[in-house]
């Protein structure tokens, strides 16, 4: 199974991907986590990511297709992934477009999870919120000024995603405001009417 999963930061991308993991024996890509990992090992690549990354803007294209493409490669990719956080610009899907060509891979769907993006940012605000509060490290983007600008660079970089999957007809999408458990079922749902 080979999936990307759309969806605004916050939209629950990454519990959801956790889910099919286990249910596919395939692996969760997040372009965020390795990009974070970079960040941590001091990587040129972290280098040039950190500040980008806690502003709440988009790290260039060239940077995360390299690393999606190295990492395509690698042994446990081959029974399968879900692409979270990745493709986000029209650019990064017509590149992965090419890399799955050249690797002979075909892409199973796209799931878009549909959010209302003011009940995204109450959600975010509460989770900063209780973060502080008990004392948690917050990642240098979950704050409320850096979530806005994320949601922005998602409407204006990534949102053209949802119509250039629509046009190749991969497009499934599944309302992401319902409980975890209901989108869950959801998504085995257009999956399995595929
Ligand atoms: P979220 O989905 O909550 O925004 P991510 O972990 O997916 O969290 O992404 C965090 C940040 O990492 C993004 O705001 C961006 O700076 C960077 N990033 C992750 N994936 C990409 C990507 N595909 N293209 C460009 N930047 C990315």
């Amino acid at each position: 199974m080979r999936l990307i999963l759309l969806g605004p930061p916050g939209a629950g991308k990454g519990t959801q991907a956790t889910r099919l993991v286990e249910k596919y024996g395939i692996v969760q890509l997040s372009t965020g986590d390795m990009l974070r990992a970079a960040i941590a090992a001091g990587t040129p690549v972290g280098q040039k990511a950190k500040d980008i990354m806690a502003r709440g803007e988009l790290v260039p294209d060239d940077v995360v297709v390299g690393i999606i493409s190295d990492r395509l490669d690698e042994p446990d990719a081959k029974n399968g992934f879900v692409l979270d956080g990745f493709p986000r610009t029209v650019g990064q899907a017509e590149a992965l477009a090419h890399l799955l060509e050249q690797k002979d891979l075909k892409l199973d769907g796209v799931i878009e999870l549909k959010v209302d993006e003011g009940a995204l940012l109450k959600r975010i605000e509460g989770r900063f919120a209780e973060m502080q509060a008990r004392g948690e490290a917050v990642r240098d983007d979950d704050n409320p000024e850096a979530f806005k600008i994320r949601l922005t660079a998602y409407r204006k970089q990534t949102a053209p995603l949802v119509e250039y999957y629509t046009g190749k007809r991969q497009l499934m999408s599944v309302d992401g405001m319902a409980p975890i458990d209901e989108v869950s079922g959801n998504i085995d749902a257009v999956l399995d009417g595929k």
